[in-house]
């Protein structure tokens, strides 16, 4: 058994100190750490740092150079052992609209490095299938040629990996699809890359979406009288959404507005494409040439393309310019997106049951430390 120490212990709605992390596989207590008898335990010592829960990514394409839709499950597994280092202890790796043969390749590399749990760092913890079923007016960096007419089987035939899909509502078959795939219950729709009325998104929300994927990209705009998707996902309490603070993708000074809007529906996401990690030049995502200088990735024609965040650094933006607690900001970039796909049972919280998935990091949100399932990275 092991047990954190000094440490400020970030759980879901406070910051504590004075307080002790005893793990083994699972967190097994959280008790004051006074009196504590503790040389029956493997000692860390935190030294005044952030213990936090683990960061959990629903949507990341690739990462250090490697993509989800690379055709080889060792793509992932890089991904995973380069997430660990950012604080990252599960993911879903995310597929872009490109053939279903590719697709479907990477739904089986997933389940691959899934069953391998946390062996080479972050965990899997299903598919994030960003298309084919989009409209192809806000396809965003995603190919048109491979965009698919929504098909509620397809999703359900998978359902034992994906976890989130994204879909425009308006298109044919869209509001189908999404009722289908809420009666069915296992895999979570979420809105984007669409260009749907605020009506459209709201039918949408009504056949069962529960998700926005980015919000602001890749989707009509808030405005007064046509409030858009935007609007409508900032307007229903039901409705989670994603949000990439790389302080590129949405202005900073919107970060506070919503985060008082969505409360504990507020995902912070990377959206992080294969450059993620590595030097500015050209990378490629699904199938097209895209560059990468600084914390920009553009293609040819100035599209944007995903980003390079690292979601430690995620956090510490949104925390920066939010005005949030420091227990929000964390649970923004953890129990909240697993809350989103319905993993909060296991993880994304310091709280006794669940996988010791703890991270331990510094006022510059710089990770020290990361433990999954009780294991140090
Ligand atoms: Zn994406």
């Amino acid at each position: 058994m092991k047990c954190i120490i000094n440490g400020q212990l970030v759980l879901p709605t406070d910051v504590v100190s004075g307080m002790a992390v005893i793990f083994d596989e699972k967190i097994e207590k959280i008790v004051p750490a006074e009196g504590l008898d503790l040389s029956q335990y493997e000692v860390i010592d935190a030294e005044g740092k952030w213990v936090a829960p683990g960061l959990v990514d629903i949507h990341i394409h690739g990462y250090m150079g490697a993509d989800t839709c690379d055709g080889d499950p060792d793509g992932i597994r890089k991904m995973s052992e380069g997430l660990a280092k950012n604080g990252v202890t599960s993911f879903c790796p995310t597929t872009m609209t490109v053939s279903v043969e590719e697709i479907e390749k990477a739904f089986n590399d997933a389940r691959e490095v899934k069953a391998e749990g946390a062996k080479y760092g972050a965990k899997v913890v299903g598919i994030n299938c960003e298309g084919p079923f989009i409209n192809a007016s806000k396809k965003g960096a995603q190919a048109e040629e491979h965009i698919k007419r929504p098909d509620a089987e397809f999703i359900k035939k998978h359902a034992d990996i994906i976890k989130v899909y994204t879909i425009a509502p308006e298109v044919d078959g869209g509001l189908e699809c999404i009722a289908d795939v809420f009666a069915d219950g296992r895999v979570v729709s979420s809105m984007g890359h669409t260009n749907a009325t605020f009506d459209e998104a709201n039918a949408g929300i009504n056949a069962g979406v529960r998700h926005t994927t980015h919000l602001f990209n890749a989707q009509t705009a808030l405005m007064h009288r046509n409030p858009g998707v935007v609007g409508a996902a900032l307007s229903d309490e039901n409705v989670s959404v994603e949000l990439i603070c790389d302080t590129f993708h949405v202005n900073p000074g919107l970060y506070k507005m919503v985060s008082k809007l969505k409360g504990d529906k507020l995902c912070l996401i990377t959206d992080c494409m294969r450059a993620g990690g590595m030097p500015d030049g050209e990378y490629s995502l699904g199938g097209q040439p895209v560059f990468k200088t600084g914390i920009q990735c553009l293609l040819a024609d100035g599209t944007i393309a995903g980003s390079v965040l690292d979601l430690n650094k995620g956090v510490k933006n949104f925390y920066e310019h939010s005005g949030v607690s420091l227990a929000t900001a964390f649970a923004a970039a953890s129990l909240n997106p697993a809350k989103a796909i319905g993993e909060d049972a296991n993880i994304g919280s310091l709280e006794e049951g669940k996988c010791a998935d703890i991270i331990i990091v510094d006022t510059d949100f710089n990770v020290i430390k990361t433990i999954i399932g009780g294991i140090e990275k």
